[in-house]
């Protein structure tokens, strides 16, 4: 199978009679009348982000969630993907399935594949994707957003992922049971981007938990120049990790990263539209804590007393 037949038989599937998707030099976006265009691209390598032998329809899942992920921790509604694969070899099995698990998520997304590139590498798999989305000028929640006395509010459950990836990288031991009920958060992540989408306008500063939540709302803390105090007994944990050492619930929950759950802050009045909102779109919130005056983040324990934390999240050099 030549690189056209490839990306004819995998990769070009219907898409929007106003746009112009796979097979020419370009594609063809129509930008929408009065809207801002919000883009972002990720990469995943093969080793770094994902194991060699992980399901490829799980794969090709994820490589998009992570994407869509980052529309709505910027309150942008998904509107067309590109993907640049890079593959040692053609696995018409694996490309079957990675495809597969890829459009399924892209036709729930409303998301369409406009187009991309395919080259081969030697090193192993490389996965690329762009993602434009949507949204009304000056209702982008950006990180610089958060303010004073904000709410702080956290989407799904934090720490499974983590469990999972610690397990099957064998820092601590494997249990069946444990690693089977972790193991999609961090193989199927379905982030919860309509609900991102529909805070734009509501919210003022979020970000998607990707590298931990410490270190993500660090981030938040940084260019929004103020303080935050979060409750660890108010943080919502995966069920499955029940029974594992406190020590290490803590630090799963606390600087585990690939979440992809929203981390947003937004004023205390807005509770009540942002519980209906959550309700409407099916997704669970938890307020953890507030933002205040200062500098840095604070984690409060069940004695009230204040912990400088000396976690950080997940970084690529240090
Ligand atoms: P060019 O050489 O002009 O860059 P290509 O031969 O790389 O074009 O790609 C041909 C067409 O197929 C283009 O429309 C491109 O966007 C699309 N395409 C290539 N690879 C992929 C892919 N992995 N997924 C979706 N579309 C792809
Ligand atoms: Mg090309």
């Amino acid at each position: 199978m030549n690189e056209f037949d490839l990306i004819k038989h995998f990769f070009s599937r219907s898409t929007p009679t106003y746009d112009l998707g796979v097979g020419d030099d370009c594609s063809l976006l129509t930008p929408l009348a009065g809207m801002q265009l919000a883009t972002s691209v990720d990469m995943l390598v093969e080793g770094q982000h994902f194991f060699s032998d992980v399901d490829p329809y799980l794969l090709g899942h994820k490589a998009l969630a992570v994407n869509l992920s980052d529309l709505g921790a910027m309150g942008a509604v998904p509107r067309a993907c590109w993907l640049a694969l890079s593959l040692p070899r053609v696995d018409t099995e694996w490309l079957e399935a990675f495809s597969e698990g890829f459009f399924h998520l892209a036709e729930q997304a409303d998301c369409p594949l406009l187009g991309g590139d395919t080259t081969r590498s030697p090193q192993g798999i490389v996965i690329s994707i762009t993602v434009i989305g949507q949204l009304k000028p000056d209702q982008a929640l950006l990180r610089s957003a958060a303010k004073n006395g904000d709410d702080i509010w956290l989407t799904g459950q934090l720490g499974a992922a983590d469990i999972a990836l610690r397990q099957l990288l064998g820092d601590i031991p494997t249990q069946e049971k444990l690693l089977a009920a972790c193991r999609p958060a961090l193989e199927q992540p379905w982030p919860p981007f309509r609900f991102g989408a529909s805070l734009a306008g509501v919210a003022h500063a979020a970000i998607d938990v990707s590298d931990g939540l410490v270190q993500d709302l660090r981030h938040i803390l940084k260019a929004s120049a103020c303080a935050a105090t979060i409750d660890l007994h108010r943080l919502p944990i995966a069920p499955a990790l029940q029974g594992l050492p406190a020590h290490l619930i803590h630090q799963s929950v606390l600087s585990g990263g690939d979440v992809f759950e929203l981390c947003f802050t937004a004023a205390p009045t807005q509770a009540p539209q942002i519980q209906a909102l959550a309700a409407a779109h099916g997704v669970e919130v938890t307020r953890i804590g507030s933002i205040h005056k200062g500098q840095g983040l604070y984690v409060r324990d069940e004695e009230s007393t204040r912990l400088a934390p000396e976690q950080g999240g997940f970084d690529h050099f240090s």
